[in-house]
């Protein structure tokens, strides 16, 4: 499986720990405007010691499916219904 994101494999992103824990699917993921940062979140509302660090080849390798976002620049966020769904990307 090819790397598809422009960014280094070590690019620390945030994650919450609903996905860490296998709790949730990503359903949720933002490419912030202003520092570039990647967000892979479960879609719930989120409290700040919810967000772990992690590398985004992690995140790739936890779920392949956010590599159909490797093209999505900052300032847009994406979201599905299911992990089985199409991104849905909007601008913020
Ligand atoms: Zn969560």
């Amino acid at each position: 499986m090819v790397f598809p994101f422009y960014d280094a494999k070590n690019t620390a992103t945030i994650i919450c720990c609903h996905v860490i824990n296998g709790e949730k699917p990503i359903l949720f993921v933002s490419h912030d405007e202003d520092d570039g940062m990647w967000q892979f979140l479960c879609g719930k509302a989120h409290e700040t010691d919810d967000a772990k660090l992690v590398s985004l080849k992690y995140v790739f390798e936890l779920d392949n499916s956010v590599g159909d976002l490797a093209d999505m620049p900052c300032g847009y966020y994406a979201t599905r219904e299911t992990q089985k769904d199409n991104w849905v990307i909007t601008k913020r």
